[in-house]
């Protein structure tokens, strides 16, 4: 199972993040018409399903956007839908914005991103999604983000994730555009409802390692950096389900969102995902929340991959990220996949999939294959898994077997 390629050192890279980060409280009221100014006076406002029409954040923005043509897209789902996209290019093109400002979650944004290219792209935008290298090719509009949820880091990097029901398939997609300015104030997280912040919080964790167990040995100042940050998220996120207006605890969660995927923390690594592949399938089948999809599969998937080969590893996961002390590598693991999962558990994330509704298991097969290929798990994972193994983890995640 193991990859031939395993004590590799750091790879090269070349490290770009365009993104302009404005954080802090109340700084949009004032400082957001400035920043569209830059880019022209007719805007796109892009957003989701209300929740910033019951917060005042929309009139907000409306009032700090005073003398700007604003033109609206409303009702971009969780697990953004293909649909919404097409919406949105037809909006861009038909009143030939200048640009695009996305106020939400990871779900708003990555729509938002895919929509910046769809303005000079004729043809159907999920063939954008299907085949990024097309949107290398051609003109983006700008777009600035004011960010509502912490976990995604779709605030401060290149990627989306968009759904189509019709076949089924969730699929990721990465363009050349990430936010040109990302206003981050941890204030309006204080209305993120535990659920979303037990989700948001597992999503960066999730982030994190599929960073930190990666193939590249000695990778050691990005390993320090991964680990500090999810000592931050194990200890803030407990602080903002209690006190859900705690702005030490929004704050770091916010800021943690952004540094576990603003690419940063992934570089020299050989960017091996797992969890991510096989969450995908669950939202694309099933429409789950994507944290909450993760928190049920993480700590199977530890243990499913914990070996002689990887126990060190995952001991050093457990010595610098939960203090925990031994000798033995395979204890230590063992341990540290435990505090895992009991540490999801605690923060209100349902552990099971019956729990989320999945109580058959008749897509397993095809989940398990769309997974493998689509991460390409059977080559190049941390831990190489194949098709009957993704099915085995899925069974694994119908009940606690193994953790209660
Ligand atoms: P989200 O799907 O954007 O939002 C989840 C829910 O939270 C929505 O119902 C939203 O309501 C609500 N909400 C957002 N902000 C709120 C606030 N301040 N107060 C109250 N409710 C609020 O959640 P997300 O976790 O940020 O994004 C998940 C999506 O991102 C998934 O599709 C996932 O696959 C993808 N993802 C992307 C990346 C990336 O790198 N781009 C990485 C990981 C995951 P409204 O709709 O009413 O606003
Ligand atoms: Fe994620």
């Amino acid at each position: 199972m193991i990859n031939d390629d395993w004590e590799d050192s750091m790879e090269d890279f070349t490290f770009v993040n365009k993104t302009e980060v404005h954080f802090g409280p109340d700084r949009f009221d004032s400082e957001l018409a400035p920043v569209m100014e830059r880019f022209g006076k007719r805007i796109l406002l892009t957003y989701g399903g209300g929740s910033i029409k019951k917060t005042g954040l929309y009139d907000r923005v409306i009032k700090a956007l005073d003398g700007f043509d604003i033109i609206e897209l409303s009702g971009i789902e969780p697990n953004p839908k293909i649909d919404s996209v097409r919406a949105g290019q037809k909006l861009v093109k038909e009143h030939d914005v200048d640009a695009i400002l996305a106020i939400g979650g990871g779900s708003v944004i990555d729509a938002t991103k895919v929509i910046a290219s769809a303005r000079f792209y004729d043809g159907d935008p999920w063939d954008l999604v299907l085949n990024p290298a097309l949107r290398q090719k051609i003109d983006q509009l700008p777009f600035v983000d004011i960010l509502t949820l912490a976990a995604t880091g779709s605030e401060m990097n290149y990627n989306s994730v968009i759904s189509n029901p019709d076949t089924h398939q969730k699929q990721g997609t990465r363009g050349p555009n990430s936010p040109a300015v990302s206003f981050l104030d941890p204030t309006l997280t204080y209305t993120v409802s535990q659920r979303q912040t037990a989700a948001g919080s597992t999503d960066i964790m999730s982030h994190l390692f599929e960073q930190y167990f990666d193939n590249a040995i000695n990778n050691d100042v990005q390993d320090g950096l991964r680990e500090g940050v999810m000592r931050a998220v194990i200890k803030w996120a407990p602080v903002a389900i209690e006190e859900p207006d705690n702005y030490d605890a929004r704050a770091n969660l916010m800021w943690a969102s952004t540094m576990a995927l603003n690419e940063l923390l992934r570089q020299g690594n050989k960017n091996r995902w797992t969890a991510h592949a096989i969450e995908h399938q669950l939202s694309a089948y099933y429409d789950i929340t994507h944290g909450i999809g993760l928190g049920i599969l993480t700590p199977r998937w530890m243990t499913y991959v914990l070996s002689d080969e990887t126990a060190p590893k995952f001991a050093q996961y457990g010595r610098n990220v939960w203090h925990l002390e031994g000798d033995q590598d395979m204890d230590v693991a063992k341990a540290a996949i435990q505090k895992t999962y009991d540490w999801i558990k605690a923060l209100g994330v349902p552990m099971t999939l019956p729990e989320v509704g999945i109580d058959s298991d008749e897509n397993f097969k095809v989940m398990a294959q769309a997974a493998v290929t689509g991460g390409k798990l059977d080559k190049v994972a941390f831990v190489k898994l194949k098709t009957a193994d993704v099915v085995k983890l899925y069974e694994q995640s119908m009940t606690t077997e193994g953790f209660e």
